[in-house]
Formats: C-alpha cells, sequence, structure tokens
C-alpha cells in the first residue's frame, strides 16, 4: 500500500506527453535503475498546447544532464540560438531595449558594475559610457545579429556570452520521446478516464483509460497540461490566481513564413492590452498575441496579431486560454505536478520550460523512496514555490515599470498594488540601485538592471563607495571594455552564417 510502505519506487507514471511530460520522461529514465519502469500515457485525440519555443540559458543544463548532442538537437527541431528578448514599447510607445542573457562588465574593486557605469551616466561626461547593454556580448552580438559558441577560458570575452534556443515544440516533444524511448521509458496511448485513489491514505494507485485499461503506480507525476487531472482534479489541490497581478487570460497564436533575417533574439511588442511575440525558427516564425479578455475583445487581438505580421500566415490563427497563478502545492501525497499542471506564467520571459525543468531536478534531488517523507516534499514545495513567486516578480516588473497611459489596460498594470516582494526591490533600486539575488534565484541583478533601464527606471543614486573609484580609470575602463565587447560582437559568424556552417536543418 503507497504512502505507508517501504522500499524504493519501483513504478513511475507520468501523465501527458507534452514538453513537460516528455522532458521528465527524458531526465527520470536515465536517472533511474533499469528495475525502475517509466510509463508515460497521453492522448493524441486530445493534444498538447504546443507553443512553448522560447527558452532560457538553463535549458542547456538540462540538455547535458540528459544527454543531448547540441547540433543534433538544433538541426532535428529546426532551433535558432536565443541571446535575449527585445522589447517594444513597454516603458513608452517607442522605447525599444533588449534584455540580454549573460552578464553587463565586470565588478571592480567589490563594486558593481551597474553602479560604476550609473556614475559616469550621471556625470554626463563629454566621453559619456554608452547605454549598459554596450558592455553585454550577449546585447551587442544580439544587436548585430551575430552568434558564436563561447569559449571556456574564462580571462576571454567570449566566455561571456550566453544563450538558449527557441525551438518547434512539436519538433521538441518527438525529439524527446525518441530519447525516452531510447533510455527504457513506455509510451502508453489513451484517454485517462478515472483516477483510482487508495481509500486508507487517498494516495493514487492508478488511472484508468476510456478503453478499460488500467496503469498501477507507486510515483505519479502529472503533466496534464491547463487540465490538473491529478493534482488539481483528483488530489483537489487549490489554485492561486494571480490574475489581479498579471490580468492577460488568452492568447491567439499562428506561424508565419520567415521574413528577413534570422534574429538572435525572441522580440515582445508591448499591445494595448497585453503584448505580441515573434521567435524566428529555421522554417517559419511563430508568432502570438497574449492579451486580458477584460480588456480586449477576441476579435481585436486577432486582427491585431495578423496586421503585425512580417510574412505570410501559414494556419489558422489558434486561440488558448489560462489564468496566472498555481496549485499551493506542486506536490502531495504521491503526486509531483509538473508543467501546466502545476502552474502558468505567461511567455514575456520564456519561463515555463524552466520551471518545468526546475521541477524535474529537484525531483530528481529529492527523488522518494515508498514512505513519501513528508519533510522531502514540503522542501520540494518550498523550493519550487519560492522559484514560481521570484518569476512571477519579475514578469509583473514589465508589466507595472510602465508610464503607459493610453488604454485602461496599462492604466490597471501601472497602478496596481504590487506583491510585497516586489515593492521592497523596486524601493531598494530606486535610492542607491540596490540589488540582491536571493538563494535559488532565477533572474540575477544583470536582468532586472536590463528591465529596470531599459523601461526607464533611473534610481536617484548609486553606491557611495564608487566613489573610492577614480573617475578618471573607471572611464578609461568602461571605454576599454566597451571597445573589446564590440570588436569582439563584430568579429563572430551572422546568426545565419553559424547555423549554416553547424547546425542547419537539412
Ligand atoms: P500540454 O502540452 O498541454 O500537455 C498535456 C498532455 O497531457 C498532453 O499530452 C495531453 O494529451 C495529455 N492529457 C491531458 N488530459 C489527458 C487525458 N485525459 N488522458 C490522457 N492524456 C491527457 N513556455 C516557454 O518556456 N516558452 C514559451 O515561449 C512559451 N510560450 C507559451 C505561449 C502560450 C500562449 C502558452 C499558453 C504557453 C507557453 N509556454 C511557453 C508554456 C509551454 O507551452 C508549456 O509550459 C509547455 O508546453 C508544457 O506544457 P505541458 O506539457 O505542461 O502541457
Amino acid at each position: 500500500m503507497t504512502g505507508a510502505a517501504t522500499g524504493p519506487i519501483r513504478k513511475v507514471v507520468i501523465v501527458g506527453g507534452g514538453t513537460a511530460g516528455w522532458m521528465t520522461a527524458a531526465a527520470l529514465s536515465r536517472a533511474v535503475s533499469a528495475d525502475v519502469s517509466v510509463t508515460l500515457v497521453e492522448s493524441e485525440e486530445i493534444g498538447t498546447v504546443g507553443v512553448g519555443e522560447a527558452t532560457i540559458p538553463s535549458l542547456l543544463d538540462f540538455n547535458r544532464i540528459i544527454g543531448i548532442d547540441e547540433d543534433a538537437f538544433v538541426r532535428a527541431t529546426q532551433a535558432t540560438f536565443k541571446l535575449g528578448i527585445r522589447f517594444r514599447d513597454w516603458g513608452r510607445i517607442g522605447d525599444d531595449y533588449l534584455h540580454p542573457f549573460g552578464t553587463h562588465g565586470r565588478d571592480v574593486a567589490g563594486v558593481s558594475f551597474h553602479q560604476l557605469w550609473l556614475r559616469a551616466a550621471a556625470r554626463g561626461e563629454t566621453a559619456t559610457p554608452g547605454p549598459i547593454g554596450d558592455y553585454c556580448l550577449s546585447h551587442v552580438a544580439a544587436r548585430l545579429g551575430r552568434f558564436n559558441r563561447p569559449v571556456a577560458d574564462p580571462s576571454a570575452v567570449l566566455s561571456t556570452l550566453s544563450y538558449a534556443f527557441h525551438f518547434d515544440a512539436g519538433l521538441y516533444a518527438a525529439y524527446l520521446r525518441t530519447l525516452s524511448k531510447a533510455a527504457g521509458a513506455t509510451r502508453v496511448e489513451g484517454r485517462i478516464a478515472g483516477v483510482v485513489r487508495n481509500a486508507e491514505t487517498g494516495f493514487i494507485d492508478a488511472v484508468t483509460l476510456a478503453d478499460g485499461r488500467r496503469v498501477d503506480g507507486e510515483l505519479f507525476v502529472d503533466c496534464s497540461g491547463f487540465r490538473s487531472l491529478l493534482l488539481g482534479d483528483a488530489l483537489g489541490v487549490p489554485f492561486t490566481s494571480w490574475q489581479h497581478w498579471l490580468p492577460c487570460d488568452r492568447a491567439w497564436a499562428v506561424p508565419s513564413t520567415r521574413q528577413g533575417p534570422l534574429t538572435p533574439y525572441t522580440r515582445a511588442t508591448a499591445d494595448r492590452a497585453g503584448w505580441r511575440w515573434r521567435i524566428p525558427l529555421q522554417h517559419r516564425v511563430g508568432n502570438g498575441h497574449v492579451y486580458s479578455s477584460a480588456y480586449s475583445d477576441d476579435d481585436t487581438a486577432v486582427r491585431a496579431l495578423l496586421d503585425g505580421l512580417e510574412g505570410t500566415p501559414l494556419a489558422e490563427p489558434r486561440q488558448l486560454r489560462f489564468v496566472a497563478g498555481r496549485r499551493e502545492r506542486l506536490w502531495e501525497k504521491n503526486c509531483v505536478a509538473i508543467g501546466l499542471a502545476g502552474g502558468f506564467l505567461e511567455p514575456l520571459e520564456s519561463t515555463s520550460i524552466h520551471l518545468i525543468q526546475s521541477g524535474i531536478t529537484r525531483l530528481l534531488s529529492l527523488f522518494p523512496d515508498r514512505s513519501f517523507n513528508p519533510v522531502e516534499i514540503a522542501e520540494y514545495n518550498r523550493l519550487l514555490l519560492r522559484e514560481y513567486d521570484q518569476v512571477r516578480d519579475f514578469i509583473i516588473l514589465h508589466y507595472h515599470a510602465t508610464t503607459r497611459s493610453d488604454s485602461p489596460f496599462w492604466d490597471h498594470c501601472r497602478t496596481m498594488t504590487l506583491p510585497a516582494s516586489l515593492a521592497d526591490k523596486l524601493a531598494l533600486w530606486a535610492g542607491n540601485a540596490r540589488l540582491f539575488r536571493e538563494a535559488g534565484e532565477l533572474f540575477t541583478p544583470d536582468s532586472w538592471i536590463a528591465v529596470l533601464l531599459g523601461q526607464g527606471q533611473r534610481p536617484t543614486g548609486c553606491d557611495p563607495l564608487v566613489a573610492a573609484l577614480p573617475v578618471g580609470e573607471a572611464a578609461a575602463f568602461l571605454a576599454h571594455l566597451r571597445d573589446v565587447i564590440g570588436r569582439t560582437a563584430a568579429a563572430m559568424p551572422t546568426h545565419e552564417t553559424f547555423i549554416a556552417q553547424h547546425c542547419a536543418a537539412p
């Protein structure tokens, strides 16, 4: 009987075969011993959400864990490289900034680089330091449309480049499916119609399929998407909505033909009641419009998407509905929810796949036995829930840090009451530009700096300790760094050339 039992887990059942399900299967089937079965149940009839196509650099760690050959992966998924996200019209209409991956400059004598830059910018000297993005290699390369892989030598500027991918979600799931099956995972096709719970412990014993088959397990991973079949429906773990902070609840998505050069960045353009994404792939462009149904009707939203397309649509626009938020717990009894079954944060910073990965790696580090130690379950929940909350704050920042007043949507975002955690962070920034990274926090101060400055949030001062660094020396250091970064980026191949030479799809 699960829950009161002892001994190792022998049967893992993953419910759902979207990105979450197959990423989980790929990682677990490699990590567990040969006598543990990993079974994934999915339903072709129900299908997947199929839109998660932009990622962040942490995916490289996941690829390493599951032993992916990067060039083969890029080829198989028609992927492109991503150096950051270009934000248009967020702080005000006409604004255009980049949130790059990687770091800005480097700290000097214990003083953060951005403090040095802020002092130089505030002095308004003749040799102005230029935008802070000029001190980040990923930023400069993205603007120039260039790409190269970083080198390991920490003394080389090229070691500071950081990147992720854009890929075709359908091809990615198929790719992971092949890897998982090769590693021993079993796929069961069928629609789950019921969940069998142990009368004594309330643990899940099995799922039953519409055709009467039964799949028994000891550990269940709920990757059933927005339906949250196990954690939400069967175990009744409540959902906490964050809609008051993140009012967007719908999206239209449409693929289009490629037009122009292959940009190594995602584009996010703010609109009157949300924002539009553009994700370049080798064979097409992914486009979407995320919007709030409280501030825009569906027809207006789909028209805005189609009017903004740069290529020709390749399919009819598809609508998706969601609510920002997460379950109160992500691991309950013998069920862990990973992916949309656990929560959803809109794709503004491409964080959903990262949160899937984080759920998987934490599950591996707290992999249970059949006693399901409550202390370990509580730790998993503490770590994951905190991570969701931290990502939520960073996304809210983009909406709130604006002077836009051209629509009721932006009036709401500009004037809303913030979560206390975010309000505190902004107060620390507003004075002497203090930024601290909490333990386990995904977004580094470099990310916050890019968005805060990109959206016009200039602090009133800077770190008093900057005064210890002579102005002339600091100016020479900045000029040198900017020059080296500019030259390094200019020497890289174009993004298109790099792909053609290393990993073009056939
Ligand atoms: P799904 O893809 O919905 O998979 C659910 C699975 O469960 C399917 O296989 C389905 O068949 C199965 N299932 C459900 N019910 C049953 C049943 N009764 N019986 C059997 N099987 C069942 N993330 C990013 O990281 N980057 C992005 O750019 C990004 N863009 C997004 C844009 C939008 C508009 C949305 C809504 C999401 C976006 N995401 C993005 C999130 C990303 O799409 C998801 O995190 C990712 O696809 C994982 O989804 P999933 O596997 O949890 O769910």
